[in-house]
């Protein structure tokens, strides 16, 4: 599908890797088909402001912030709840669910690419299971069905496949490919909606395949994953040409600029980078994390670790002993920000 008659939502974090997709985003589809939506978490790097205005001013275009009026920590409260490398209450509701809500608000309808007719939710689907169980639905398009031979030969096929074989069957996932895509959302001027997130496909292939299944049905465009590939260095080589400061965590060496270095999903070596780099940041979160631990009355962490194959919890308090006391947490640098694709979209309860 071409650019006319489609907006693009660029879903962005802060990082360099969501400016360069804002930016490919207003080259290809212009300023007034462009919304850059920021979902600030309070628990940001002041520095991660100042980016932002700049790029506001660079690229010429405001970013709409989605702001709840809550940090993690009060996420965590409210949840009652504390957010681990499994399960991150603090990106579901200050991110993705205040986010997928606006796009679904945005994007209510929805509509064939081909014939342009108006499908509604009682009209067909037919579904099939990927691999991993999870189901994806695709709406068919009736009056295609009517008018153009292949698409209906191509959903009689795949009918005959499930019927025959089922839906959970290799053929029956191959068959539903030339189908996906038919229908897709639209506004309520008939504006279809690319979702794009600023993942590349070099390193992220596996996020990639989570972030599409996860913002079904919209569409994904992943701008970094085309020619010329996302590069970090590049992407800052080019904004220091252009005098714009990168965002501050980069030059410590964090891998990205979200919740200020600190994430609950971040391994223990990404934390004692942390402490050793913003050790006041770190311990206002070690406070946190014991004064959560009062409240909710049991000594749950944020970390874990498994010795000899016992998993124990492991605090921030700990962490930081050892770490002092010259326990080496070797730092793997690489390890992506999945925000925005978790690894279920049923964990926040997203279907239609
Ligand atoms: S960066 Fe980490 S701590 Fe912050 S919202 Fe995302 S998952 Fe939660
Ligand atoms: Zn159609």
């Amino acid at each position: 599908m071409g650019v006319e008659n489609t907006d693009c939502v660029v879903m962005y974090g802060g990082g360099l890797t969501s400016y360069e997709a804002a930016r490919r985003a207003i080259e290809k589809y212009g300023h007034d088909a462009t919304h850059i939506w920021f979902a600030d978490t309070r628990t940001e790097d002041e520095d991660l402001y100042r980016f932002n205005r700049d790029v506001e001013i660079l690229l010429d275009h405001k970013i709409v912030v989605f702001d709840q009026g809550m940090d993690i920590w009060d996420i965590f409260w409210k949840q009652k709840f504390l957010g681990n490398s499994r399960i991150d209450p603090c990106s579901k509701y200050l991110k993705r669910v205040p986010l997928r809500k606006a796009l679904e608000k945005k994007y209510p309808n929805w509509k064939c690419i081909e014939c342009h007719n108006p499908w509604n939710k009682k009209e067909k689907t037919i579904s099939v299971e990927e691999l991993d169980g999870s189901e994806i639905k695709i709406p068919i398009c009736s009056g295609c069905i009517f008018n153009d031979e292949e698409y209906k030969s191509n959903v009689e096929k795949l009918e005959k496949i499930i019927e025959s074989i089922g839906e959970s069957s290799s053929q029956a996932r191959v068959a539903i490919r030339p189908l996906d895509g038919r229908v897709e959302r639209c506004s309520n001027d008939g504006r279809f909606v690319r979702v794009v997130l600023g993942m590349d496909i070099i390193a992220d292939c596996d996020r990639l395949h989570r972030a599409r299944s996860y913002w079904r049905p919209f569409e994904n465009w992943f701008p970094l994953a085309e020619k010329p590939f996302g590069n970090k260095t590049r992407i800052i080589e080019e904004l220091q040409l252009l005098g714009v400061r990168i965002p501050r965590l980069y030059t410590v060496d964090f891998e990205h600029n979200n919740c200020g270095g600190f994430c609950v999903k971040a391994g223990m070596g990404q934390m004692v980078h942390l402490y050793k780099t913003l050790p006041e940041r770190y311990l206002y979160h070690e406070k946190k994390e014991q004064e959560f631990q009062k409240f909710i009355g049991s000594d749950v962490t944020i970390l874990s670790q498994t010795i000899k194959g016992e998993r124990r919890n492991l605090s921030l308090q700990e962490l930081r002993l050892r770490a002092e006391a010259g326990e080496d947490f070797s730092f793997s640098r690489g390890l992506a920000c999945s925000c925005l694709n978790p690894a279920s979209a049923a964990e926040d309860e997203i279907g239609w």
